[in-house]
Order: C-alpha cells, then structure tokens, then sequence
C-alpha cells in the first residue's frame, strides 16, 4: 500500500470516514464533496490504481458491492443511480486508489453527467 494514499488509510481505520457498506475486498463511504445526495464510493481494500491492473477475479464480488450500496439508496427513496469511475488523470481521475462512484438519483433532480 502506498504510504500516502488517503484511501488506504480508510480501510485500515487510520483515518475515520462515513461507512456505508463492507464486503471481504470492498469498503463503501460516503464522497466527502458530494455531487448529489448520498454520493457513496466504492473501493477494493487492496490498492489498485484503476480498471487497467483491477483483477478480474474482483468483477464479480466489485458488483455485488454496487448493488449492495444501490439497494441501501434506493429503500432511502432513491430511484435510480448513476455508476461512474474515472480512469487516468486525463478522464478526470484524482484519487489513483480506484473507485467507483454510486449518485443516487430522482426524477427531475437536475443533476447531469458532464457530456453523457
Ligand atoms: P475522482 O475524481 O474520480 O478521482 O474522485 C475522487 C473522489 O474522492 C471525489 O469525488 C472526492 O470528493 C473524493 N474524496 C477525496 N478525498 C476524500 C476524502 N477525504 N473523503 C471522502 N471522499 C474524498
Ligand atoms: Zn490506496
């Protein structure tokens, strides 16, 4: 683990966040700039920096996390999501422990992906 990454330290517990949600290899909590209410991140515990070295032996657990943090949204009164992940420094990636994000979403709430 990179001793400087800020996600890492999540999972260990050095720093305390908003937990939402933990499985064996992924930890949830809540985005500290949310884009919308409930803005949640996914992470695996293991560092990884994004999809390019993510192992696929993960894929299937990594969605079984999604879907365990869009159930606990949507019985909030969420009615969809929208799956984001940033890959690279080009594609807007900021934090190079990879994550996913889950924004909850409603009808007419306004939000918009930029260009999608
Ligand atoms: P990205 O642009 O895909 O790398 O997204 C990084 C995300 O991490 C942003 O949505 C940030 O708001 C979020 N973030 C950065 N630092 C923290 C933190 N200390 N706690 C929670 N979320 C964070
Ligand atoms: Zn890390």
């Amino acid at each position: 683990m990179p001793e400087d990454c800020i996600f890492c330290k999540f999972v260990s517990g050095k720093i305390k966040v908003d937990f939402i949600y933990e499985s064996d290899n992924f930890f949830a909590f809540a985005d500290a700039n949310p884009k919308v209410k409930g803005h949640t991140l996914i992470i695996p515990k293991k560092h990884f920096v994004n999809s390019m070295d993510f192992p696929d032996s993960l894929a299937s657990e990594l969605f079984e996390a999604i879907k365990a943090v869009a159930k606990i949204r949507l019985k909030e009164g969420f009615e969809g999501f929208n799956l984001v992940q940033n890959n690279f420094e080009a594609a807007g990636q900021k934090v190079m422990h990879t994550h996913f994000h889950i924004l909850p979403r409603k009808k007419g709430d306004g939000f918009r992906l930029n260009g999608l």
